[in-house]
């Protein structure tokens, strides 16, 4: 059978529109889109029986029942349902309603053809409409994962009003979805006792009311906010960067966390800010940076903000990190510096064995993991540096013969606070089952959070160039954690 004997048979059961003619035949070429396949064999036809050509307006199409000739005031809707929002990319899907894709089977059949020849109606619109929409707005169709999803049902209007009486296309028909924005970077936490996110009161369970004999009264534990904490660093981060970009709420996703009561400096701890329905996706990250560093006034610092995709989530929570630490110690009984020194010898480059910290949540699965201490060193007595924000009845720092400060640097996982006290032998080796004295980390300050193989910070990760400062390309090399099994845990446990 010819192609034009084919047509004919298409056209036999009654007026079919270009688009509807060429699309069973749409894997037939390249470069023509459907009516032009459809129109050029309605010319053949026409020439070959020598009769007079008779273009079928979509109107007249008893398949598509006139929805060929709507791809303009489609996109038309399309693009007003964009109007102020920011994207780059798009893409466009389609709602066939289900008797006019039985049309489209029908024709096929009627005309012995395979039901699914050439390509559905559906696909048709979703490229004719989203070619219209990416002329019109300059942004580029992503069928991956698009900054603004339309999803089009072609059922919530007639296309004859459309053709015929020159109406728009509802809004009703166009379903928008704004899909997240991400903004990268890097915290300190120059403050302790700042929770990484909202900690909500474990008395009241963030309700912030009690129930009493007397009824409902606000919770004495929490004072009635429901949160534990005044601030958090998800507090002092999303508010900003969820306005900048004109969204509806923002998600924080840190690269784990540390103790409430430790500090985090040094490079900082990734984190990533997702922020749902943003009108805005390209907000100044640096006057954003600024912003969120004078309103946290000291307490909390971000830097190396940017512009970052959606993997970059999956990146900062799964990325192996390492981590450094600085701990004041405090031991029972004094401890020279020369066994402090073999201490250390022991245990850098060791494999300790932890079995499950006491203080760790106990949802959290009981068992011994292998981390290793990459290196560690100290000194006695308190360094300038951690005294300073000290304030703990459990530290004597003037007390040099009792005290220590001491670096590690562990894999990720590794628990910090057990590994100095042993955790009545659960951690094996540690530095107080080695000094053979007690041994408790008064204050701890994470220095570094670094990715095991390859920085956090990966090129293809990012939509912008760097911004100003960061630490993604670092001073100190790149480590970095997904793992929050290590002093991670156990936040006000
Ligand atoms: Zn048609
Ligand atoms: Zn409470």
């Amino acid at each position: 059978m010819t192609l034009t004997d084919a047509a004919a048979d298409l056209l036999a059961g009654g007026p079919v529109c270009d688009a509807c003619l060429g699309r069973p035949f749409a894997d037939r070429s390249f470069g023509l889109r459907n009516d032009e396949r459809g129109r050029a064999l309605r010319t053949t036809l026409a020439l070959e029986a020598d009769e007079p050509y008779e273009p079928v307006d979509p109107v007249e199409c008893w398949v598509c029942e006139g929805y060929c000739g709507t791809f303009d005031a489609l996109a038309e809707a399309v693009v007003e349902t964009l109007d102020g929002v920011d994207f780059a990319t798009y893409q466009v899907g389609t709602v066939v309603p289900p008797l006019v894709e039985e049309n489209d089977r029908l024709l096929r059949e009627d005309a012995g053809m395979e039901p699914d020849a050439g390509e559905p109606l559906k696909r048709e619109v979703n490229r004719e409409v989203g070619r219209r929409v990416g002329a019109r707005t300059g942004a580029e169709v992503d069928f991956d994962r698009p900054d603004v999803l339309c999803i089009v049902d072609l059922s919530a209007f007639g296309p004859y009003a459309i053709l015929e009486d020159g109406e728009a296309v509802t809004a009703h028909a166009v379903d928008r979805q704004i899909n997240p924005a991400f903004v990268y970077g890097r915290y300190r936490k120059i403050e302790r006792d700042i929770p990484q996110t909202e900690w909500p009161c474990r008395e009241c369970g963030g309700s912030g009311t009690q129930l009493t004999d007397d009824g409902e009264e606000p919770c004495d534990y929490c004072g009635g906010s429901g949160y534990l904490y005044d601030t958090s660093i998800e507090e002092t981060v999303r508010p900003h960067v969820v306005a900048a970009m004109d969204g509806r709420e923002g998600t924080f996703h840190g690269a784990g966390r540390e103790d409430v009561d430790a500090r985090m400096l040094g490079t900082g701890r990734p984190f990533v800010l997702e922020v749902k329905h943003p009108h805005h996706r390209t907000p100044d990250v640096e006057a954003l940076e600024a912003e969120i560093n004078e309103a946290a006034a000291g307490a909390v610092e971000v830097e190396g903000l940017r512009l970052a995709t959606h993997d970059m989530v999956e990146r900062v929570k799964e990325h192996d990190a390492s981590k450094r630490y600085r701990a004041a110690v405090q031991f029972d009984e004094p401890v020279s510096a020369t066994s402090l020194d073999e201490a250390f010898a022991e245990l850098e480059g060791t494999t300790v064995e932890q079995y499950t910290p006491q203080r760790v949540d106990h949802r959290r699965a009981e068992l011994t993991r292998e981390r290793t201490v990459y290196a560690i060193d100290g000194e006695p007595g308190i360094t300038e540096t951690m005294a300073d924000s000290v304030e703990t009845e459990l530290l004597e720092p003037e007390d040099v013969d009792t005290t220590a400060t001491i670096e590690v640097h562990g894999a990720g996982g590794l628990y910090i606070k057990e590994l100095i006290s042993g955790d009545d032998g659960r951690t094996e080796p540690s530095v107080a089952g080695l000094l053979d004295t007690g041994a408790e980390v008064a204050a701890l300050d994470v220095l570094a959070v670094e990715g095991e193989d390859e920085p956090f910070e990966r090129a293809d990760y990012f939509k912008d160039e760097a911004a100003d400062g960061g630490g993604e390309s670092g001073d100190a090399e790149e480590t970095g954690d997904g793992d929050e099994s290590g002093d991670d845990t156990g936040d006000g446990e």
